[in-house]
């Protein structure tokens, strides 16, 4: 469930973005025995979350993990198939959470504050959803308790990212799969 593409002029240079809601392991089963207030995200705004409550949010779709090119004029994004070396393509998480910013410091972290800079969120994203007043959608794991759907439905890149490792500096724009287009 990548955003449409549109048509876009260059895409000059690269960036590799995160958001601080990853987990390293399974959420269903990182979250059992943590209390978590029901239906959170429903009551409460993203500053108002616990610790707990704003990791979970996090569908584990991996689309955020994705490289982006950044267009220096209009500042609009090109999408890549292409997934930051750190991601686990299959389970969709990052490989290595804790050290994730020495090993790649262009991986930004996603706050509650910060909401609002992350415009290149895809539209599918909880936290973009919940900062928006959406809902969140049936197949996310804190909805279906089944955290493979997310998988099953297309909206992570299990099915189709590479990685990073696997693809030469020279050929990554050969891998641009959508231009998300970013407002103001
Ligand atoms: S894009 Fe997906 S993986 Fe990234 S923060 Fe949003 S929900 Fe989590
Ligand atoms: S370092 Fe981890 S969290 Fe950051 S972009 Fe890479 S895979 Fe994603």
């Amino acid at each position: 469930m990548l955003p449409e593409s549109s048509e876009s002029s260059h895409i000059p240079h690269m960036l590799r973005i995160l958001r601080f809601g990853r987990l390293a392991l399974h959420p269903v089963r990182q979250f059992v025995g943590i209390d978590m207030r029901e239906r959170f995200w429903e009551h409460y705004p993203l500053e108002e979350l616990t610790a707990e409550e704003w990791e979970a949010l996090c569908d584990g779709c991996g689309q955020c993990c994705l490289l982006k090119f950044q267009d220096d004029d209009t500042g609009d994004l090109a999408v890549l198939g292409v997934a930051c070396e750190l991601l686990d393509i299959h389970s969709c998480r990052c490989s290595d959470y804790a050290n994730r910013q020495a090993r790649v410091p262009d991986c930004e972290r996603l706050t509650p504050q910060r909401i609002d800079e992350f415009r290149w969120l895809p539209r599918s994203c909880a936290y973009r959803r919940v900062a928006e007043g959406r809902k969140l959608a049936g197949w996310h794991p804190l909805i279906s308790g089944d955290p493979e759907r997310v998988h099953r439905k297309g909206v992570s890149v299990r099915s189709f990212a590479i990685s990073h490792r696997d693809v030469p500096e020279e050929q990554l724009e050969d891998h641009i799969i959508a231009i998300l287009p970013i407002d103001g």
